[in-house]
């Protein structure tokens, strides 16, 4: 219905579609199972020979319509939420790769899914490599291994706030016959659609900006459809038969919608972390003001990253929408709307300059969460990375004095003014 909207539109009305005289607002269907007239009806569900809902741990309608219109919003063909951001990561990848495949992912990434990739699927088998994504593309090229299923890597990094060259590496993929999965949790469908640039798959935290109100956790991976998984013999899960739905062939019996349609009927019924109705519900709810929200978030957070950038007191600043910044050009090309709402810096005196200063905060709230309405403020290295060896968190761009700031929409002089009061009291003035 609205590929043609804009963002802003597609966020009220994608996805659910009343019809006369139905609810105006998203329903919760509040049920676990779904009625079917005949046992020829549940054989069919089993079969994947007929749509329908069969059971709340692989669909639900509630969370349906929110699959759909973040489709929609992400230029993609079909979605699946799930619990977490985490979760969504794990299937996105765990869809294609098995024991003894290998993954290339930008050492720039959330500290959670470093984990993710470097603890936990390690012991599953899959390898990584973590990879600085500002390398040559001939490069990332040479890290590329006959068994590599794909690389990885997020729109605006969390929290490097570095900007990932989706097209460029798109391109590096593709040539080696891979797919590319960008994590756009902090951009959303509203700020960048790396699908545009060339990525075939798309994660996403929803617990971020497309909640925004800090009430419910989740995550989303939405297909291109644009990856052919039958160009080489890389991806046997979708091209040979799978025996738990006797011998069907993901390629052959979904087309386009094969990637998304597994994760959902395989790994979704075997791992069984399928989001509620209710929390689909929150989320849709919040998703309806994103693109109003994204904006307030990106004009107080580029205010903000100026403000620290001339008072004095930062080794340095990150925000991909300075001038200044490294990555300007590149978020000038894939965020022209805005970079997000969070900021990082590094203050001078070092972590312990950083304690004063966030004790001395009044307005913002310390929260290892972003993304949200209220401002909030956390030491990464004491914090979400601190599981990463002094090694691997340099190579995620994480000093000790860095505190990231996530900007909220609350009016930007009283944002400003309990920063400038807190910074001064860190500085004894
Ligand atoms: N991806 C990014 C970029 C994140 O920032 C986060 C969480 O902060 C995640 C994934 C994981 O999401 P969740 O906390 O919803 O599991």
């Amino acid at each position: 219905m609205s590929k043609e909207y804009s963002p802003a539109t597609k966020c009220i009305h994608s996805g659910y579609h009343p019809a006369n005289g139905e609810p105006l607002a998203l329903p919760i269907y509040q049920s676990t199972t779904y009625s079917y007239s005949s046992p020829t009806d549940i054989g069919k569900l089993f079969d994947l020979t007929a749509d329908g809902h069969m059971y709340s741990r692989i669909s639900n309608p509630t969370v349906a319509c929110v699959e759909e219109k973040i489709a929609d919003l992400e230029g993609g063909i079909g979605a699946l939420c799930t619990s977490s951001g985490q979760a969504a990561s794990f299937l996105a990848i765990a869809n294609i790769a098995s024991a003894g495949d290998h993954i290339l992912v930008s050492s720039k990434i959330y500290g959670g899914t470093t984990n993710l990739f470097n603890v936990t699927l390690k012991r599953f088998g899959i390898d990584c490599t973590f990879f600085d994504q500002d390398l040559r593309s001939d490069e990332i090229e040479a890290l590329i291994q006959p068994n590599t299923k794909l690389i990885f890597g997020e729109t605006i990094a969390n929290p490097a706030l570095s900007v990932f060259d989706i097209e460029r590496i798109a391109n590096v993929a593709h040539k080696a016959g891979i797919p590319l999965i960008v994590d756009n949790t902090f951009a959303t469908g509203v700020l960048c659609r790396p699908i545009d640039f060339g990525a075939d798959i798309v994660v996403l935290s929803t617990t971020k900006y497309m909640d925004g109100h800090a009430v419910q956790l989740g995550g989303c991976v939405v297909d291109s459809g644009n990856f052919d998984w039958t160009q080489n013999d890389k991806f046997p899960g979708l091209c040979t038969p799978d025996e738990s739905y006797h011998g069907i062939v993901y390629t052959e019996s979904f087309g386009k919608l094969s990637y998304i349609t597994k994760m959902r009927v395989q790994l979704m019924r075997d791992f069984g972390v399928y989001p509620t109705a209710q929390a689909a519900f929150l989320l849709d709810l919040g998703m309806q003001t994103l693109d109003v929200r994204l904006d307030r978030h990106c004009k107080n957070a580029y205010t903000v990253a100026k403000f620290l950038e001339e008072s004095g007191y930062a080794e340095y600043v990150n925000y991909a929408g300075l001038e200044s910044n490294k990555y300007n050009e590149l978020a000038k090309k894939y965020l022209p709307k805005g970079c997000c709402g969070v900021v990082s810096f590094c203050i001078k005196g070092g972590r312990e300059k950083a304690e004063r200063f966030m004790n001395s905060l009044s307005l913002f709230v310390n929260a290892v969460h972003v993304a949200t309405v209220h401002s909030c403020v956390l030491h990464p290295a004491s914090s979400t990375h601190r599981q990463l060896s002094d090694e691997m968190l340099v190579k995620a761009g994480i000093d000790a004095g860095l505190i990231r700031i996530s900007v909220g929409i609350e009016s930007i002089e009283d944002i400003l003014a309990d920063l400038k009061q807190a910074l001064e009291s860190a500085f004894g003035e």
